[in-house]
């Protein structure tokens, strides 16, 4: 109820009912002047009132914050979940990209981050710098209590989603050709029904032939079978991908 609204409600009670309207004017006239110790007093109640509902609405404002903070987490979350995404940024970034990009959720120093995934800071560093050059990644710079610059890294969700967008939407094909002057494939045995990954020789080569996922040592594939199993899985709808050769 606004203002307005009550006063007009208040001016049609008096005016239907004219004994209680002399009556709040006699008690009006009545009261004592109020004493330096009440108006202290009063004064000192509205003051913790005021005090109280700032308070509430800092706490209200923080929930809203953590709130939205949380939900904006399990959006990027759901973004990674994507095996097409998460593959994107695993190979173009980096295989501990998504552990990072998950950290980033709230402003992060690169030590902090290197401690908490037990990563060296310089696998770090050109992880974050990578983002930095999709736009994922942006920091902001500060001076810790020694005078030093520090960088606290943080998520640019809409450049996440735009990137997303890029990778999911890709075609296959872009995202795997065969090489030509490649004869031997490896893949997963244990991974490929989900990942959809086969390396040409020298992306297994660079990978000791060990997958990335699992561990475990990659199988071979001659080109025949490994444009069979390319095929098949373009066929499926299922998009397949794999390290550039
Ligand atoms: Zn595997």
């Amino acid at each position: 109820m606004t203002r307005k609204d009550a006063r007009v409600k208040m001016s049609k009670a008096k005016r239907a009912n004219p004994r209680a309207r002399k009556a709040t004017r006699t008690k009006a006239v009545k009261r004592q002047p109020m004493s330096d110790r009440v108006k202290k007093m009063r004064l000192e109640a509205r003051r913790e009132l005021r005090f109280k509902a700032q308070k509430k609405a800092l706490k209200e404002q923080a929930k809203l914050a953590a709130e939205a903070a949380e939900n904006e987490r399990l959006r990027v979350e759901g973004l990674l979940d994507n095996t097409v995404f998460a593959e994107f940024i695993s190979k173009n970034v980096g295989k501990k990209a998504i552990s990072v990009i998950k950290l980033l959720n709230s402003p992060q120093t690169d030590e902090k981050i290197a401690a908490d995934l037990d990563v060296k800071i310089n696998e770090i560093r050109r992880i974050l710098n990578v983002l930095d050059s999709y736009g994922v990644a942006r920091y902001d710079t500060n001076k810790d209590s020694k005078g030093w610059l520090t960088f606290k890294w943080y998520l640019d969700g809409e450049k996440l989603t735009e990137l997303h967008q890029n990778a999911v939407t890709a075609k296959p094909e872009s995202l795997y050709k065969m090489p030509e002057n490649c004869n031997d494939f490896f893949y997963c045995g244990k991974c490929y029904d989900e990942a959809k990954v086969i390396l040409p020789f020298d992306a297994a080569y660079e990978s000791q032939f060990k997958c990335d996922g699992c561990g475990k040592s990659l199988k071979q594939l001659s080109k025949e079978e490994a444009r069979a199993l390319f095929e098949e899985a373009s066929g499926s709808g299922k998009e397949i991908t794999a390290a550039p050769a």
